[in-house]
Formats: C-alpha cells, sequence, structure tokens
C-alpha cells in the first residue's frame, strides 16, 4: 500500500505566537498510526516550527524554493538553506506562484531538481484553471505541467505530486472525489509510461479546499493517497481530522 501524506500549506499567515499554540494543539490530540503529516510555512518560521513540531511527528517542508544553489539571488531560499533548517520537503509549482509570479513550467522543473538535489522531497503541485476544464483541456494542461518535471527527473525522486484545481483552491468548492480520481488516475498512468514500478509507490495528493467534512471521500479513491490543505491547515483541530481520516485507511 502507498504511504499516506497530508501536508498544511499555510501560505503568507501566521506569527511566531500562532506557531506555538498551533503546535501546543496538535500534540493534545491524538497521535496518527501510519500517515506522515507535513507542515509547510513561510521560511521565517521553519526553524521555530521544526523545534517544535518534530517532536511531535511532523516533518516540515518550505512553500516554495530557488532552484540556484547560492548567488546573487537577493532575497531567495536555496534547497540546501532548506535543508539545513530541517526540512525534508518543499512544494513547488503551486499555482499561486505560477499565476501570481509568473513561474513556467521549466522553473518548476528547475525548482524540483533543486530540491532533490539537495536531499528535500519535492511536492509538485500540477492544476487547471476553471477556463481550462471548461474548454476541456484539463489533461492536456495537467501533463504539460507534468512532463516538464518528468523531463528533469526521475518519478521515484519525487515525494508526491500534488493534483490542485486551481478553481478550487480557497474557493470552498472543492472538486468531487471522482472528477479528483480520474485526474489522479491520469497522472499515475503518465508516470507509468516513464515508470511503472515508480509509478505505484509515488503518493499522489489532492488539494482544493480539503475539509474535515470532505477528507475521508476523497481519500478513500484509488488513486488519492493525502491531501495538500490550504485554509483547512490553519486550525490544529481541522487539520488534525483531516490527517485522521488519511490515517483511517489502512
Ligand atoms: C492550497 O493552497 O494548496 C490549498 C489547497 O488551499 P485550500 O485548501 O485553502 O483550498
Amino acid at each position: 500500500m502507498r504511504e499516506k501524506i497530508v501536508v498544511a500549506n499555510w501560505k503568507m499567515n501566521g506569527s511566531l505566537k500562532h506557531c506555538r499554540e498551533w503546535a501546543a494543539g496538535f500534540a493534545e490530540l491524538p497521535k496518527p498510526q501510519q500517515a506522515r503529516t507535513v507542515v509547510c510555512a513561510p521560511f521565517v518560521y521553519l526553524t521555530e516550527i521544526g523545534r517544535l513540531m518534530m517532536p511531535i511527528g511532523i516533518e516540515i517542508g518550505a512553500e516554495d524554493v530557488n532552484e540556484n544553489p547560492s548567488g546573487a539571488y537577493t532575497g531567495e531560499i536555496s534547497a540546501g538553506m532548506l535543508a539545513d533548517v530541517g526540512c525534508r520537503w518543499c512544494i513547488v509549482g503551486h499555482s499561486e506562484r505560477r499565476q501570481l509570479f509568473g513561474e513556467t513550467d521549466n522553473r518548476v522543473a528547475m525548482k524540483a531538481l533543486a530540491a532533490v538535489k539537495a536531499g528535500l522531497r519535492p511536492i509538485v503541485c500540477v492544476g487547471e484553471t476553471l477556463a481550462e476544464r471548461e474548454s476541456g483541456a484539463t489533461e492536456r494542461v495537467i501533463l504539460r505541467q507534468l512532463t516538464a518535471v518528468l523531463s528533469v527527473l526521475s518519478p521515484k525522486d519525487l515525494g508526491a505530486i500534488a493534483y490542485e484545481p486551481v478553481w478550487a483552491i480557497g474557493t470552498g468548492k472543492s472538486a468531487t472525489p471522482n472528477v479528483a480520481q480520474a485526474v489522479h488516475s491520469a497522472i499515475r498512468q503518465r508516470v507509468a509510461q516513464v515508470n511503472a514500478e515508480a509509478a505505484q509507490t509515488l503518493p499522489i495528493l489532492y488539494g482544493g479546499s480539503v475539509k474535515p467534512e470532505s477528507a475521508a471521500s476523497l481519500f478513500a479513491q484509488a488513486d488519492i493517497d493525502g491531501g495538500l490543505v490550504g485554509g483547512a491547515a490553519l486550525d490544529p483541530v481541522s487539520f488534525h481530522a483531516i490527517v485522521m481520516a488519511a490515517d483511517a485507511l489502512r
């Protein structure tokens, strides 16, 4: 059975106080038995959340990374720096990065490669806009985004793929389990063309308005191996409920 992973994406939210209260709140709740729990947070809080969360079984990750190992890139953070402060994971290609910061498929692929070279597990986000879905382009867009990454990395080096339909992120309108499963299956088939064995073990996460009420039915799908959670991950109780929905699938 593939590993189950639930990843928090805090985006540009929080404070030191929030980090401390969140960790204390999560620590009071029952520990998941098998689901991996990852919190991806703003760079400046990574050291503190590592200190607070690693002892309670949570792995930490970044929300983005620069593709270069070092140098004159003012304001940027390298994968080596992330590994240095205890990160094991790194989100790359989130739709907000693609849309608001102009990240291309190729740049996302370079970021994933930089993460792997530093020993991090990249979580590569792919997803279509509403206009792309309505024009029937969903699969073409997802496979284009995926192919860019697969052209520089072996699927066995990926930490996870996250299917995040852009129209579902932060909107409260999650994809239905069937709609999400169809895309997850297409992603797995594409990965299998490159490496059939790696396709069977690669976690494919769903992201887009996952809530405690919707998590179990999404995670019950054959090719959905957990979630990437934004809004609901800001509250430790809601996030924990989503982790436990993944944990219950044994
Ligand atoms: C995200 O930003 O990755 C995300 C899935 O957000 P939300 O859960 O709020 O839709």
